[in-house]
């Protein structure tokens, strides 16, 4: 799913993508020259890789995602966002793609790991 950057308004467009297993859904709403808030939540089953036994596991997420979209390059600076630069289209999947991505890339232990840290 695609949306051109033009196309996103003051008022808040509603998305849904469903791919990888995991569902994004939310609103992005137009705030100033060539940026976007882009308020979502990403929830479903995904696969990780456990960083004590290498086993993948399967985990639920349920992520909420707030990231500014930038149309160009950004220039401002912002602490409070993630902010994503797109060339004219917004792209959803590769959106929920790189978040995917950016959740495995984090620290992760499987249950069995996880019990044997606590005891
Ligand atoms: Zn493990």
């Amino acid at each position: 799913m695609n949306i051109p950057f033009r196309r996103i308004t003051p008022t808040p467009t509603e998305f849904k993508v469903d791919l990888e297993g995991v569902t994004f859904s939310g609103e992005v709403t137009y705030t100033e020259r060539n940026l976007a808030l882009l308020q979502a939540v990403l929830k479903g089953e995904i696969s990780l890789t456990c960083d004590i036994c290498a086993e993948d596991f399967a985990t639920m997420l349920h992520e909420k995602i707030e990231i500014l979209i930038s149309n160009g390059v950004y220039e401002g600076f912002n602490e409070r966002y993630d902010v994503v630069e797109i060339n004219d289209i917004l792209d959803f999947d590769a959106l929920v793609h790189s978040e995917i991505e950016l959740i495995r890339n984090d620290y992760h232990s499987c249950e069995n790991c996880k019990k044997q840290e606590r005891n």
